[in-house]
């Protein structure tokens, strides 16, 4: 069957999560060091946050499904695990992080290029585990479908997401070909369901999984090629 949708994972796919959300986190510690000047607070780090913050996303899993709130409940056991419990704070640095989190946020250089190759010829969509709008990276008017874990409450790997953003994009799953990062989210989630699977291996590393994606790519310029659309000078 032939492709005509193409669903794009968001996270280190279209823009690098990892390097805002510790930028981000960066900029809360610093108001954390400055609101309290103790000891414990000066010996936090943006890597204990991160672990808190995934400690706690692991035990409400499939009960808060609110990124947002999770992030401010992670604040506020943040602010507990350095003994200075206090959630008017917790609010205040919520705030801070999601306003680095958004208004900081760049999109990866080849994700334009190949919209504005692919767009003519396919249904762009997005489907994300994350909380990134396109509105809030850009990427508002790029897309004909657009499915969040958190609105949907299943995440990928799961197959009822995928039929979810199938049935949304109106086609059969075997003409959707997702793209995206992860093996294991994107790669298998996509061909559990009979969908084609690009796996964004933008670093190289080496696969020591036993999934095999139907096509790897390094960079978002390579999908057009693929998908026998014209080389185009990117
Ligand atoms: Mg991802």
């Amino acid at each position: 069957m032939q492709i005509s949708v193409i669903s794009f994972d968001g996270d280190m796919t279209l823009w690098d999560f990892r390097k805002v959300m510790r930028h981000s986190l960066k900029h809360t510690l610093k108001a954390i060091q400055q609101q309290v000047p103790t000891q414990r607070a000066l010996e936090l780090t943006v890597d204990e946050m991160i672990v808190i913050r995934n400690q706690f996303a692991e035990e409400v899993k499939g009960k808060i499904w609110n990124l947002e709130e999770i992030r401010l409940r992670a604040f506020e056991r943040t602010l507990e695990h350095i003994g200075h419990p206090d959630t008017e704070l917790a609010a205040y640095l919520n705030a801070m992080y999601l306003k680095h989190r958004f208004e900081d946020i760049e999109l990866y250089p080849d994700v334009i290029p190949t919209f504005d190759v692919l767009a003519p010829h396919f249904k762009l969509g997005l489907l994300s585990n994350g909380n990134t709008y396109p509105e809030r990276c850009g990427l508002e008017d790029r897309f004909v479908f657009v499915i969040f874990s958190q609105d949907v409450q299943v995440e990928k790997p799961d197959p009822r997401i995928f039929e979810i953003t199938a049935l949304q994009a109106g086609c059969e799953l075997a003409q959707m070909l997702h793209v995206g990062d992860s093996l294991e989210n994107d790669v298998a989630g996509a061909q559990n369901v009979g969908a084609s699977a690009v796996w964004l291996n933008r670093e190289g590393v080496q696969n020591n999984t036993a999934t095999q994606p139907d096509y790897e790519v390094t960079s978002l310029t390579e999908i057009p090629i693929i998908l026998g659309l014209e080389r185009r000078k990117l």
